[in-house]
């Protein structure tokens, strides 16, 4: 008998069992990305709900990536070395120490895979990247959160604290998505002097180009003194490629060598490789441009601050605006204005920094809020 599509479509038919599924996965959120600009009415509006960099990228990279597509019938690099050389070269580490994968996210995923499954745990703060208890959950781990302090910060005093015999992993983002402060490299020292040295740190620096603070931590200058710690960096903010997918891993040889093992093979794409490639060697004029949105950060923090809102101190791209109860009510009225912001129902809404004219909405708006 040949099957037809009936029975195997058909719900009501002889075997209705479903396929199973990993139990870790019941009850996992789905990452929400930033609301898009597209739909609705009038003038499109500015998507300022996913850390993006609002610019372009530079020409070079565009033709580089245009010449690069035409080889797309071919496989990439697969251990991406031009990248990962010139990677190598711009932060003066050991090329060994370096691992790429899909996006920042890809290499976190990467890491997780490589430290925790069912039984272990993995401590991080919260709120922080949404991103965290997707990927911990995926992996079976279980995922120990810890309260930020009342400025919005990490604790980490707490976070050792909650260190146990069962925790594999410690997540610090620094600065913190979505409030924005950075840890203290006297923090962060005090911190690891405190974890067990078989327990890996992770140093999510997504944001670090927008760092202007001088006390604030350096990764690469931890990652030398401790082998422990792993540096997380991508190409998706500062450096303008989030729609490339490719971000990387600073750590120790047998580090970096698991997270080679558990990437997906041939991740990143030849042209997200070229791509990063190529505004490395533009890092120049990118920085500027991060430069230029440092300082809008900075007039919108200040600008706010003077509206009389509370804003924690952010160090990243994006301001938070504690909103409570009133978040989804908050982030309508920024879309009624033409802005996207991403709310996080119940706490508070996370307002990238972009355009001046998109920031100008942002003011405005908050303004005419505290006003009422
Ligand atoms: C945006 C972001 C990333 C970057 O994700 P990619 O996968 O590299 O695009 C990583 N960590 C944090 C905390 C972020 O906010």
């Amino acid at each position: 008998m040949t099957p037809s599509n009936d029975s195997v479509s058909n719900e009501a038919g002889p075997d209705s069992r479903r396929v199973r599924l990993r139990s870790a996965l019941d009850g996992l959120p789905s990452y929400r990305p930033g609301r898009s600009a597209t739909g609705g009415g009038a003038p499109a509006p500015f998507k300022i709900s996913s850390n993006e960099n609002p610019y372009p990228p530079l020409p070079g990279v565009e033709d580089a990536v245009v010449a690069a597509a035409r080889s797309m019938n071919r496989y990439p690099d697969m251990f991406a070395t031009e990248l990962v050389a010139a990677l190598a070269d711009r932060f003066e580490v050991p090329a060994e120490h370096i691992a790429t994968g899909t996006g920042s996210v890809g290499v976190l995923q990467q890491i997780v895979q490589a430290c925790a499954s069912e039984g272990d745990e993995v401590v991080y703060a919260w709120r922080s990247f949404e991103a965290y208890p997707i990927v911990v959950g995926v992996s079976g781990a279980t995922s120990v959160r810890v309260p930020l302090d009342q400025d919005a910060r990490h604790n980490l005093d707490a976070m050792a604290d909650a260190i146990t015999e069962r925790t594999r992993l410690v997540l610090v983002c620094s600065p913190n998505n979505p409030t924005g402060p950075a840890v203290s490299r006297s923090e962060l020292d005090a911190f690891l002097e405190r974890v067990p040295r078989d327990v890996l740190v992770v140093l999510d620096e997504a944001y670090r180009e927008f760092v202007r603070d001088p006390e604030a931590a350096d990764g690469l200058e931890v990652y030398r003194r401790h082998r422990n710690l792993c540096v997380l960096r991508t190409f998706s903010k500062a450096y303008g490629l989030a729609g490339m997918r490719v971000g990387f891993a600073i750590a120790h040889d047998e580090i970096a060598d698991a997270l080679r093992k558990t990437a997906v093979p041939f991740g990143v794409s030849a042209l997200a490789q070229v791509a990063a490639v190529t505004s490395l060697a533009q890092e120049e004029h990118l920085l500027e441009r991060v430069e230029a949105l440092v300082r809008e950060r900075d007039r919108v923090a200040v600008a706010l601050r003077d509206q009389g809102w509370n804003i924690p101190r952010t160090e990243a791209n994006f301001v938070w605006l504690d909103l409570g109860d009133e978040t989804d009510e908050f982030a309508q009225k920024c879309a009624e204005s033409g802005i996207i912001v991403r709310p996080f129902s119940g706490e508070g809404c996370r307002v990238t920094v972009a355009e001046p004219e998109a920031n100008n909405i942002v003011i405005r708006v908050a303004a005419e809020w505290i006003r009422q």
